[in-house]
């Protein structure tokens, strides 16, 4: 949660633009006029917390929405009643209302017991959902039950005043003359507070969260005589009853006068961030999205692949007009997949074909939380959920060998087998000898340990190939430790990035050592069919528009773009060409298209001379094409992909039917039992047939193909494909083969050429996979990366307060921090990376790293599921993090610390913990400058004493004295306590989990909490 305080001068309903709303009475008698978010200037509270029997809660949370109650003991849940008494509101008449809750938490990663009531702060996901809700008005029940799908009823509520002896409040709930419940509290004294409540319902089948603010006087106690309740002889007083509720409160809430904003209901995201962070700005966000729909701005999105497709899912979200136009009748672009159309052969027409296998490692974050926002009709779940992962990765050697390893953390004792005997065996199937294996994953480890700047700055710059000193090693070497990146990531080890590259294996390898997490997912089906097509059926309901046509050329007037001129199509040829104007545009086009944009349009190039950069990039393209053979009986292949490491056209492929749950024999003529999709990587080697594949035609290709397929594959011998399908990008003209669909490869220095999603035209936006991600390699999780960075910057320029879409980093484990802080000392001190964590340090890198281990452990608990990393906008992602500059000297600190060991001090460790307080606390964060309006850049943060230090598990606790003045005022200095808990998290390094400010003497009274 995060602190809102008024800043002086400034109501605590600044901001707030409340938008006029008709709500439809029920018992006819026209409208109710209503504003969202709706103003409460004056109310109470009391509520209270019972425990009861879990199993009963859940029997009346709704089904399917991944609500799961809290629970305080295994199988106690909570009841929550709650009395609210609505004195003055912006535009209801004033009313009374209680309300019977349950706790709950949306799909906990680790369900605990009792910690998400004790710290409410640390579960972001933790809200209400509204069982009861009898209100004293009808207007207030319409209106709830209208807007927000809430269980209101009209009823009676009668509140008792407080009587100066017993300081108790009661209010009693009573239906149709019968008794439900009374609520009786204890009343207390009270200092000024801000409270958020999350209260989730579900409307037309969609879980909706709600974030209630609000700014008053609040008491809090637990576990105490301080509520009781007393049930009545109505029937819901005999459902409570059933919910076996225990008369002893565990918590209590009151409060005699507050103020409160509701707003309107927004879906919750898949990525499960409830809006509960960053609550000025997400509270304007929801307030925007529930504000009765005004046209938003103009999109124009061009390319309808899945950069395309994610742009136009953030944007139409965010209540943008969005209209893509995308130039074939297929949607999907690369990852498209279709219908064999022209018949290869008598009952080829018709079989489900793809313009290449899909993959989806298990690191992919952003594809997968957008595919989880996609509803998919058949099984009412989402598309997300026909993912299924693989459980095996075999490579073979020339069909001579294979080896065959468990694609995930081994989890069975089969998996462990296989794991071992893999390992066992790659020295004697590949024949490289034990120096250069052990030279290999040195490497690996290298990059593990090397910091940002020194991958940034030398590895980008090389090759993979040199990297790994391959071309003064073994052919063995060369040919199965060298071209690995060749079957993984389509990258030709001599002209890919070291980064680039590195980044991805690292990804990959971190996958295989978390438990739970698989390295490899596919698709249950074809994947238009079980993806792409719900994904634009569910664009085109939520009002996305859809052109098929082909962008020709940009036009430009007064420094922005005036529209882009479209055609259709007929033999590649425009016709019908005409232009299209929008507020803002985004070329979701493959960087070779864009190139050709550009040429078409010199004048924009006049205006962002950044973009001559593409024309450069585009040259850097390459052929990656699937083909698939169909066969009429199942293969008898591991489940899993396929990397042929001795098939000189880099072949990679995946036997599909054992994933499918669609019915092959829907397809042609209804014979096929099984589909081997194949990636064809290399293009300019000789196949056995002697000859590049960009040298053969169709057949020849498919033929060739079919021989490595089968040298490679021994168990393919005896079986010949029923038909073979290429993709239709590529063409033969001229004895050459012509490929539409290339991809770009990720050369060393690449990066400076690659743009940025924004550019220097103003309404101007890139979003494709070449554009410059955290990704950083030519991926559909790139590409959805991109957009989502396209979207972020829209939102920048058009001033919308609408959520930014979240955008993750890379896995970094933070249990090699240590490493990589080190390095970045040695980085910026001009040296080169050093293999040998320093030997002095031993004793801290042991603690260091059962503490990052007790962390990662601990993860789900401070911040389920990725929860805060899905709220935290882009670019204020780094705010959080340490910066470079500070990690640099917190390697600084640990050669200090080293130098003390040796030097036989022992505080050195108390001085090390010392150092990221210091450096934390300048951390510029702009709710740390809301808050606290003296802790901006310009003010200096001196630490006078170091109260105490301490360590409780992960969290690193340091109180300390500081002196706070500001830069060039000396004489103005503030005196105060600064509490600091450091939490190190697997995705950053470290954060401000909390920070608490009190004047010398005061109690404490402002308070910031970042995410955890
Ligand atoms: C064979 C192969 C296998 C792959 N396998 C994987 C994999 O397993 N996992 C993975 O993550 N990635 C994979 N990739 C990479 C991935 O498919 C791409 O990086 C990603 O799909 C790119 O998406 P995009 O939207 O940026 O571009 P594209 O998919 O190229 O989409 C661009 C769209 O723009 C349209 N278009 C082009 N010109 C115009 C115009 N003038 N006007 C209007 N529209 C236009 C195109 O028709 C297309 O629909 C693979 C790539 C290939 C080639």
């Amino acid at each position: 949660m995060l602190t809102k305080v008024p800043a002086p001068g400034e109501g605590f309903f600044a901001g707030i633009n409340p938008q006029a709303v008709n709500v439809r009475r029920e018992d006819g008698g026209g409208a109710v006029l209503f504003e969202l978010p709706q103003r409460y200037y004056d109310w109470a509270l009391m509520l209270a917390h019972f425990p009861a029997s879990a199993a009963a809660i859940k029997r009346f949370l709704p089904e399917g929405s991944g609500l799961e109650p809290v629970t305080v003991a295994p199988g106690f849940g909570v009841v929550s009643i709650g009395a609210f008494e609505y004195r003055r509101c912006a535009t209801l008449a004033p009313y009374d209302e209680m309300a019977v809750m349950f706790p709950v938490r949306l799909r906990p990663a680790l369900p605990l017991p009792a910690v998400p009531l004790l710290r409410p702060e640390w579960f972001s996901d933790l809200g209400f959902y509204i069982w009861k809700l009898p209100v004293t008005t009808r207007e207030s029940r319409d209106v709830g039950k209208a807007l927000w799908n809430f269980p209101k009823s009209y009823s009676d509520i009668t509140f008792t005043p407080e009587t100066e002896r017993r300081r108790r409040r009661r209010c009693s709930w009573t239906e149709g003359g019968h008794h439900v419940v009374t609520l009786e509290i204890r009343t207390s004294n009270t200092s000024r507070q801000f409270r958020e409540f999350l209260a989730y319902s579900v409307m037309n089948g969609r879980l909706q969260q709600t974030l209630v603010q609000s700014y008053g006087d609040y008491d809090e106690s637990r576990f105490g005589l301080d509520a009781t309740f007393s049930l009545g002889d109505h029937p819901i007083a005999d459902q409570m009853r059933e919910l076996g509720i225990i008369d002893t409160a565990i918590g209590r809430l009151y409060s005699p006068t507050i103020q409160g904003i509701l707003p309107g209901p927004s879906p919750v995201p898949f990525s499960k961030v409830p809006a509960a962070l960053h609550a000025p700005r997400v509270l304007k966000s929801i307030v925007q999205r529930s504000a009765p729909k005004r046209p938003g701005p103009r999109v124009a999105i061009i390319g309808g692949g899945v950069a395309g497709l994610s742009a136009a899912h953030e944007l139409i979200e965010r209540g943008f007009e969005v209209t893509v136009y995308e130039r074939r009748d297929i949607p999907g672009g690369k990852a498209r997949s279709m219908s064999v159309r022209e018949p290869v052969d008598q009952f080829a027409e018709g079989l489900p074909c793809e313009h290449g296998f899909r993959f989806f490692p298990g690191f992919y974050k952003h594809l997968p939380d957008t595919m989880s926002r996609i509803p998919y009709a058949p099984t009412g779940k989402t598309v997300a959920d026909n993912l299924v992962a693989t459980s095996r990765v075999a490579i073979d050697f020339n069909g001579e060998e294979q080896l065959v390893f468990p694609a995930r953390f081994p989890t069975s004792l089969a998996d462990f087998a296989t794991l071992l005997m893999g390992a066992g065996l790659v020295q004697e199937r590949t024949g490289c000898s034990a120096e250069e294996i052990t030279f290999y994953i040195g490497k690996i480890w290298q990059l593990l340990t090397s910091c940002e700047e020194r991958r940034l700055e030398k590895y980008e710059q090389i090759s993979w190939w040199e990297f790994i000193d391959a071309e003064n090693r073994s052919a063995e070497y060369k040919r199965y430790l060298g071209s690995t990146t060749r079957t993984l990531v389509a990258a030709d080890p001599r002209h890919a990035s070291t980064r680039t590259v590195g980044n991805i294996l690292l990804q990959m390898l971190f996958d295989f050592g978390t438990p739970g997490v698989n390295v490899d997912r596919v698709l249950n089906g074809p994947t238009n069919e079980v993806w792409i097509d719900s994904w634009v059926e569910y664009l085109l309901k939520s009002s996305v528009k859809w052109q098929h046509a082909a962008a020709q050329s940009l036009l430009v007037r007064n420094g922005r773009l005036d529209g882009v001129e479209v055609a259709d199509e007929v033999d590649g040829r425009p016709v019908n060409r005409r232009t299209v104007r929008a507020d803002y545009y985004i070329f979701a086009v493959p960087v070779e298209v864009m190139a050709e944009l550009l040429r078409a349009s010199p004048e924009v190039m006049e205006l962002d001379r950044n973009l001559e950069k593409i024309i450069d990039l585009s040259r850097d393209i390459a052929t990656m094409t699937g083909i698939q053979f169909y066969f009429r009986e199942r293969l008898p292949l591991e489940p899993g992909h396929y990397m042929h490491l001795d098939s000189p056209w880099a072949l990679t492929s995946l036997a599909q039917a054992q994933f499918w749950t669609t019915d092959l024999r829907r397809f042609g003529d209804g014979t096929i039992r099984d589909i081997l999709s194949v990636d064809i990587s290399e293009w300019n080697e000789k196949g056995l047939n002697g000859r590049p594949a960009n040298a053969c035609t169709r057949g020849e290709i498919k033929h060739e193909v079919w021989r490595q397929l089968q040298r490679s594959l021994p168990c393919l011998q005896q079986l010949q494909p029923a038909t073979i399908y290429l993709d239709e990008a590529i063409v033969v003209r001229n004895g050459r083969v012509e490929n539409a669909d290339p991809l770009l490869v990720n050369r060393p220095n690449h990066w400076r050429l690659r743009p940025e999603a924004t550019t220097g035209i103003p309404n101007l936006f890139l979003a494709s996979d070449y554009v410059r991600t955290y990704t950083d390699l030519a991926t559909m999780e790139g590409a959805n990366e991109a957009a989502r960075r396209a979207v972020n910057a829209i939102l920048t320029a058009s001033g919308s307060v609408a959520t930014p879409c979240a955008v993750w980093n890379l896995h970094e484990p933070a249990i090699l921090s240590p490493w990589r802080w080190i390095d970045r000392y040695r980085y910026y001190r001009g040296l080169d990376w050093d293999s040998e964590f320093p030997l002095a340090l031993r004793g801290l890198q042991l603690g260091l790293s059962l503490t990052s281990a007790a962390v990662t452990a601990a993860a789900p608990l401070i911040a389920p599921d990725g929860a805060s990393r899905g709220a935290v906008p882009e670019d204020e992602g780094p705010q959080f993090a340490v910066p470079g500059e500070v990690q640099q000297r917190i390697g600084d600190r640990i050669q200090e610390f080293i130098d003390a060991m040796r030097g036989g001090d022992p505080r050195a460790l108390l001085r090390l913990f010392v150092a990221y307080a210091t450096i934390t606390i300048g951390v510029r964060s702009h709710m740390v400058e809301e808050a606290l309006p003296f802790v901006r850049p310009g003010v200096l943060v001196r630490i006078e004493e170091i109260k105490s230090v301490y360590q409780l598990g992960a969290l690193v606790h340091v109180r300390m004295r500081v002196r706070l003045s500001e830069e060039g005022r000396p004489g103005a200095p503030l005196e105060g306590h600064v509490h600091v808990v450091f939490v190190e998290t697997e995705e950053e390094s470290w954060l401000i989990n909390s920070l608490r400010y009190r004047r010398e003497g005061e109690p404490a009274r402002l308070e910031v909490l970042s995410e955890a």
